[in-house]
């Protein structure tokens, strides 16, 4: 039977595994960083409208730069980051995905690389391939927070074409400090004029501020943003980027034309609108984070501090045994390869009680 490598496939991907939490259909489902909560249903009618509206035009491609949406999202940060961004600060995407694509294929590609600090979030690594980029993976100490030390020795060393910072880091939790990211930037710039990406993706659930201020005379310096996770809108796919307005005019290099449909465009544009009330289901979120956290301590687990909507726990001798365990009581939980921790989504109340049950009924089964 022929097989993909049995293809004549780019030589770097041979052997390769897609990117495949699973999509599995069981009654908790905890494993993918979504928001629990369906949109607010005074926003699905603002966004049938909308998109009535935009079907119209459908015989006509959509607004190639998407002014109208970037405005929107400008305010926004401005609005929540306590910085001032302007339209032409702004760049969005197809999630923040091909944000992170787009500027892999604007600053990395072939003969170039790419750095991140793992574990984290395993896309970046499969995004440089993917666009032809050497990865190139960075330490972090053992209670998950960037070795800064080591850190800006293996950008001194390789001097990447760009460097990854997630914070709050997937799959951990881990907030990063803005001198963590100064002292990175101020590394990798002296190795050489490099691009320097903060991945924003769980900010809103911080304890602390965005880092987006940072951009700030530093051209180099991209913060990416996603709507999947605090405007509980991942089935929308929309990311955006903070930066310099050269690195925005710099994208366009690669982006496809017309990328965003006018469909995308007219539902991201209502949900801004609703941006007060997604966010107050953000504060019930860090509550329910707050929760599990503490359950998971009250139960004798470990847990990694975590500034965003999921949190680490573990340790354990076979993780991936302890997932199905969990599974068979249920909930479905993200096992990230991280070796002795498993990941939790916080879901609503309810969700995240079902998971604690599961989990003391387990340590309960051990004793
Ligand atoms: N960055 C991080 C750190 C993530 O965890 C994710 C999603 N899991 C993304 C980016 C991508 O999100 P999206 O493409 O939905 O915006």
């Amino acid at each position: 039977m022929t097989g993909i490598d049995d293809l004549p496939i780019r030589e770097e991907l041979k052997g390769k595994s897609p990117y495949g939490a699973p999509q599995l259909d069981v009654p908790v489902r905890l494993n993918t960083n979504e928001n629990p909560y369906p949109l607010p249903e005074p926003l699905v009618q603002r966004i049938a409208e909308r998109v009535t509206e935009a079907a119209r035009n459908l015989n006509r491609y959509p607004d190639r730069d998407a002014v109208e949406l970037r405005t929107e999202l400008a305010r926004y940060l401005t609005r929540t980051a306590g910085h001032e961004v302007r339209v032409e600060n702004v760049w969005a995407a197809n999630g923040s995905n091909e944000v992170i694509q787009q500027l892999l294929q604007t600053f990395g590609g072939p003969g170039r690389t790419a750095i991140g600090f793992e574990p984290s979030y395993s896309m970046h690594g499969l995004i440089s391939r993917g666009t032809g980029t050497g990865w190139i993976s960075g330490p972090r100490n053992d209670d998950f927070t960037i070795d800064v030390e080591a850190a800006t020795k293996a950008i001194a060393e390789h001097a990447p074409d760009v460097t990854f910072i997630t914070s709050p880091n997937n799959p951990t939790g881990t907030a990063v400090e803005a001198e963590t990211v100064l002292a990175l930037y101020e590394a990798a710039q002296a190795a050489k004029p490099s691009l320097v990406v903060v991945d924003e993706a769980y900010i809103e659930f911080s304890h602390g501020a965005s880092l987006l201020p940072l951009i700030e005379g530093r051209p180099n310096l991209v913060v990416s943003r996603t709507m999947s996770k605090a405007f509980g809108a991942a089935g929308l796919r929309l990311g955006y980027l903070a930066a310099h307005p050269a690195v925005v005019d710099a994208v366009q290099l690669v982006r496809l034309p017309y990328h965003l449909s006018a469909i995308t465009q007219a539902t991201a544009l209502a949900a801004l609108e609703h941006t007060d009330t997604l966010l107050a289901y953000v504060e019930q979120l860090k509550q329910e984070r707050d929760r599990l956290v503490d359950g998971l301590r009250a139960l004798g687990y470990d847990v990694t501090p975590s500034d965003a909507n999921f949190v680490q726990f573990g340790r354990f001798e076979d993780a991936h045994a302890v997932w199905q365990q969990i599974l068979d009581r249920g909930v479905l939980v993200r096992d990230n390869g991280v070796p002795g921790w498993l990941r939790v989504t916080a879901g609503t109340p309810e969700e995240n009680d079902a998971f604690l049950d599961a989990v003391k009924d387990l340590k309960k089964e051990q004793e």
